[in-house]
C-alpha cells in the first residue's frame, strides 16, 4: 500500500510517498521563509500563491525519487485544515484533482492528526492508548491519543502555543523567524539561571497551559542581560511549564502504553530531555519522532492517511477545506466557554 502525502496548512509546502508498512521512499519540502521575509512573518496570500507554485514540482519530484508513477499510488492524502485557508485549498484541491483523474481514494487528513500520529510511523511498537504532547506553531495540548480519529484533549494553552513564544522570543532577541532553532542554539550558549523568568501556571490545579507572560517577561528582559542568557532562560522556563503540565496530565489520564511529544517544538533537545527524564520516572516509554518528522512535512500527512485508510475512513470529493479543525471538538466545545 503506497500512500502520497500533501501539506500546504502554512507556509512549507511538502508532498511524500510513504508505505503502510512505515517505508518512507521520498520527502520533499520547499520553505517559503525568502518570501516572507520582508514583511516580518507569514502572508496568507503571498503563501498560498508560493504553495500554487511549489506543489506541482514537488510531486514529480517525489514521484520520481521514489520510482513509482501516480498509477503506483494506492491513495491521496492531503492536508484539510486547520491552517491557513488559501494554502489549505491548494493543497486539498491538488489532491482531489490527482485523486480523481488517476481514480485513487482521497484522504482529507487534519494537519493536528499528522503530528499526532507521526510518533506511530517512527515507533512501530507504539501502541494505543498514549499521552501526546502536541507542542507546535499554533498548537500546545495534551491529547490522550485512544485511536485513529479518537483523541481526548485534556489540556490547552489559555493564550500563545508554546512554538509561538519561541518564534516571539527569537523576534525579541533579534534571531529571525522562524525561532524555535535559533533560540535554542543561542541558549546552548547561555545560562539558564541568570535571569528571573515566571512558569504560567506551574503546580496549577487546571491542567492548562499559558505562555504569554512568559514572552512579556522576556521583552522586557531585552537589554538588561546577555542574549543568550535570556535564551537560555526562557528555554528553561518553557521546559519547566511543558513538564509541569504532562506530569500533572500523567496522573489524571489513567493508564498509557507511553509518553509521546510531536510537532516542531519537539524537535528540541532540551524538551525531549526532560520529557524522556519524566516518562523514566513514570516507568513510561518515551517516543519522539526524528527532527524533521517534528516539523511540518508531508510524510506524517501520508502515514495519518495510511491509518485512516486501513481503517476506512476515505473521504469524498466534495470534502471541505477547514481553516478551524479541533481533533476534539468536546474539548473545543469547552473552550468556547472560557478555556
Ligand atoms: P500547527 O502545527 O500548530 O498548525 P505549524 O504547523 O506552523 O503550527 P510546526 O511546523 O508544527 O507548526 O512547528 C513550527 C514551530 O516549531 C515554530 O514555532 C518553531 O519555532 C518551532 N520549532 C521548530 N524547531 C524548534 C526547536 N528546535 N526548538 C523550539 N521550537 C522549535
Ligand atoms: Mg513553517
Ligand atoms: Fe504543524
Amino acid at each position: 500500500m503506497l500512500i502520497l502525502g500533501l501539506e500546504s496548512s502554512c507556509d512549507e509546502t511538502a508532498a511524500a510517498l510513504v508505505t503502510d508498512d512505515r517505508r518512507v521512499l521520498a520527502h520533499k519540502l520547499a520553505g517559503q521563509e525568502a518570501a516572507h521575509a520582508p514583511y516580518g512573518g507569514v502572508v496568507p496570500e503571498i503563501a498560498a500563491r508560493a504553495h500554487v507554485e511549489a506543489l506541482e514540482p514537488l510531486i514529480a519530484a517525489a514521484l520520481a525519487e521514489a520510482g513509482v508513477s501516480l498509477a503506483d499510488v494506492d491513495a491521496i492524502a492531503a492536508t484539510a485544515g486547520p491552517g491557513l485557508i488559501g494554502g489549505v485549498m491548494v493543497g486539498l484541491v491538488t489532491g482531489k484533482a490527482l485523486a480523481h483523474a488517476a481514480g485513487k481514494p482521497l484522504l482529507a487528513v487534519n494537519h493536528l492528526e499528522g503530528h499526532a500520529l507521526s510518533p506511530r510511523l517512527a515507533d512501530p511498537a507504539l501502541a494505543f492508548p498514549y499521552l501526546l504532547l502536541l507542542v507546535s506553531g499554533g498548537h500546545c495540548q495534551l491529547l490522550l491519543v485512544e485511536g485513529v480519529g479518537r483523541y481526548r484533549r485534556l489540556a490547552t494553552t489559555i493564550d500563545d502555543a508554546a512554538g509561538e513564544a519561541f518564534d516571539k522570543t527569537a523576534k525579541a532577541l533579534g534571531l529571525g523567524y522562524p525561532g524555535g532553532p535559533a533560540v535554542e542554539r543561542a541558549a546552548a550558549a547561555g545560562n539558564p539561571a541568570a535571569v528571573p523568568l515566571p512558569r504560567p501556571l506551574k503546580g496549577s490545579a487546571e491542567p492548562h497551559f499559558s505562555f504569554a507572560g512568559l514572552k512579556s517577561a522576556v521583552v522586557r528582559a531585552v537589554g538588561h542581560h546577555a542574549m543568550e542568557d535570556i535564551a537560555a532562560s526562557f528555554q528553561a522556563a518553557v521546559v519547566e511549564c511543558l513538564i509541569d503540565r504532562t506530569r500533572r496530565a500523567l496522573a489524571a489520564a489513567g493508564p498509557v502504553s507511553a509518553l509521546v511529544v510531536a510537532g516542531g517544538v519537539a524537535a528540541n533537545g532540551a524538551v525531549r530531555t526532560a520529557l524522556e527524564a519524566l516518562a523514566h520516572e513514570r516507568d513510561l516509554r518515551f517516543v519522539a519522532p526524528p527532527g524533521w518528522l517534528c516539523t511540518d512535512n508531508a510524510a506524517m500527512i501520508a502515514w495519518a492517511g495510511a491509518e485512516r485508510f486501513a481503517a476506512g475512513m476515505t473521504d469524498p470529493l466534495d470534502v471541505p477545506a477547514r481553516a478551524r479543525w479541533p481533533l476534539d471538538p468536546d474539548a473545543e466545545a469547552v473552550r468556547g466557554a472560557g478555556v
